[in-house]
């Protein structure tokens, strides 16, 4: 990994302060190695310490380097695939299971929050708008399908009721989820962080994992060092690269960009967003945007697939923005950057284990805040024993993308571009 400074963006300049973590130099001996310290890894190591294992975090950079660093901050429930979806795939049985467990990740972030006093600046509140009739349609069925799991606490907005949460022109409705809402994700990331070493965690920054050695006790090394350990999770998502070869052949690394507003006065804050929730329209190729703590605009959208990084970001997510808002037009932009999610062909992400002992979880697609703090309380259940909930997402099936690892790329961006032009046309 060539950059392992975190990015130019307004979360990196706003930071709670840390203290500076060791890269590993020694031979340590562990229960469980976890490598990555982005969402994934720190809520498996929180989990497993809260359960007596003795845990070792690896981080190729710093903590909350990847994408759990530099998201948009939106807590968005369930998957980045529909439940009926699921259902249609795996039967009536597992896709229960997985229903049941949508909602969790969002009640496990406030556990975290509540329980170890992280400032991050949680705000509750998430609405999903629509842009045509159609996407309305699609919203009053997923309440429907949502409500079958027992996730209740769902709002449909009609224009009018849309109008008074946000003031953007182009929603006919939209639908509120009170259990979503939104956070400073890198703040998140850190104050998990710190609580996994108040409770006797290990975490090595600039280490990144550059070899397994496999077999019944496995060793992580780094350039300087290597981990001996009972077990190893494999939580580098976009980030990870070659390390597994067998994680990255059904997976893409996807360049998503952010834009952060000047502060905006309470004033002009209040009038965009008068109630503070974070909103996502419904179309394929999003757009999300939410304030921050001082009130700036926070706005993210569009896919690059492949994960290059666009020269001019400004340029690419401002006229989104301005669509939405044309009364920001004279807003300076104070940071723009960019980051990697990880996309799997269903759009779901792959769960498993390696041998009797490497397990992973990785590409979520997009929504990833909740999933991954989900998944770290499912990884710490397998590996005590109880995977049922494990195995519910370990069988979802996965598939290479068309075209290999040489041509996933323009595959991929094809059909987005498919998508994105049915969400123009509205058909
Ligand atoms: C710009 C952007 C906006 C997004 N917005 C939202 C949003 O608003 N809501 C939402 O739900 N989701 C959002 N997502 C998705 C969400 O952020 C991710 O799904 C989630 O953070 C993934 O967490 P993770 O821990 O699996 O991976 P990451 O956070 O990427 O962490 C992986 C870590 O592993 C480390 N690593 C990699 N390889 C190694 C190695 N060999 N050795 C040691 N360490 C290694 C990396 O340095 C990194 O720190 C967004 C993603 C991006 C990029």
């Amino acid at each position: 990994m060539a950059n392992t400074s975190y990015p130019a963006s307004y979360y990196a300049a706003s930071a709670n302060p840390v203290p500076p973590r060791p890269a590993l130099q020694d031979d340590v001996e562990t229960d469980v190695c976890v490598i990555g310290a982005g969402y994934t890894g720190l809520s498996s190591a929180l989990f497993l310490l809260e359960n007596g294992f003795k845990v070792t975090v690896l981080e190729a950079a710093k903590v909350g380097f990847g994408a759990s660093g530099r998201n948009g901050g939106q807590i968005v429930n369930s998957y980045s695939r529909d439940i009926d979806v699921i259902e249609r795939s795996v039967g009536p049985q597992q896709a229960q299971l997985l229903g049941n467990m949508a909602f969790e990740g969002g009640r496990i972030i406030r556990e975290r929050v509540a329980k170890y006093q992280i400032q991050c600046d949680l705000k509750d509140g998430g609405v999903f708008a629509a842009l045509t009739a159609k996407q309305m349609g699609h919203l009053e069925s997923q309440k429907r399908l949502w409500e079958r799991f027992g996730h209740t606490q769902l709002e449909l907005l009609d224009q009018r009721r849309i109008r008074e949460v946000v003031a953007c022109k182009e929603y006919v409705g939209g639908m509120l989820d009170m259990s979503g809402g939104h956070i400073h994700p890198l703040n998140l990331a850190l104050g998990e962080a710190a609580a996994v070493e108040s409770l006797g965690g290990v975490i090595y920054e600039q280490s990144p994992a550059v070899r397994i050695e496999r077999g019944a006790s496995p060793v992580v090394h780094t350039p300087q060092g290597k981990v001996r350990a009972k077990f190893i999770i494999v939580a580098g998502n976009a980030y990870l690269g070659n390390l597994v070869p067998e994680l990255a052949a059904k997976s893409m690394p996807c360049g998503t960009q952010v834009i952060a507003t000047e502060p905006l006065g309470d004033e002009l804050a209040h009038s965009l967003l008068p109630q503070d929730y974070c909103v996502e329209d419904c179309n394929y190729l999003l757009d999300y945007y939410r304030l921050t703590g001082d009130k700036r605009l926070i706005f993210g959208g569009g896919v690059v697939y492949g994960a290059r990084d666009p020269a001019n970001i400004e340029a690419i997510i401002r006229p989104k923005m301005l669509k939405a808002f044309p009364q920001l037009k004279d807003v300076k932009i104070d940071y723009a950057w960019t980051g990697n999610f990880l996309l799997t062909l269903s759009r779901l992400p792959q769960v498993g284990r390696l041998g009797d002992n490497i397990y992973y979880s990785q590409g979520c697609s997009g929504h990833g805040v909740t999933y991954t703090h989900l998944a770290g309380k499912v990884l710490a259940e397998a590996l005590r024993g109880q995977a049922e909930r494990f195995d519910a997402f370990a069988d979802l099936p996965h598939y290479p993308f068309p075209g290999g690892q040489l041509l996933r790329t323009p595959f991929a961006a094809l059909g987005a571009w498919y998508y994105g032009l049915r969400d123009k046309l509205g058909f």
